[in-house]
């Protein structure tokens, strides 16, 4: 999905991104807590439409932990 963003939120780890306290190779946009709306859909993906009002999870989860297998991604 292309996602035209309205609104994210910046939170303790941005603030570490931005005064190099934290791992990361830049560029990094910061703010990662996300809402906005649909512009585009790719050929893969179902079950959205232009239009539609969306939020994004941008943690990436391994699948593999315990965690994970807890439902705790
Ligand atoms: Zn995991």
């Amino acid at each position: 999905l292309l996602v035209r963003i309205e609104a994210c939120g910046v939170c303790g780890t941005d603030r570490h991104l931005f005064h190099g306290e934290f791992p990361c190779t830049p560029p990094v946009t910061l703010g990662h807590e996300l809402s906005g709306i649909v512009e585009a859909i790719g050929t893969a993906v179902s079950g959205f439409s232009v239009g539609d009002r969306v939020t994004g999870d941008p943690n990436i989860a391994c699948g593999r932990c315990p965690h994970c297998h807890a439902g705790r991604v």
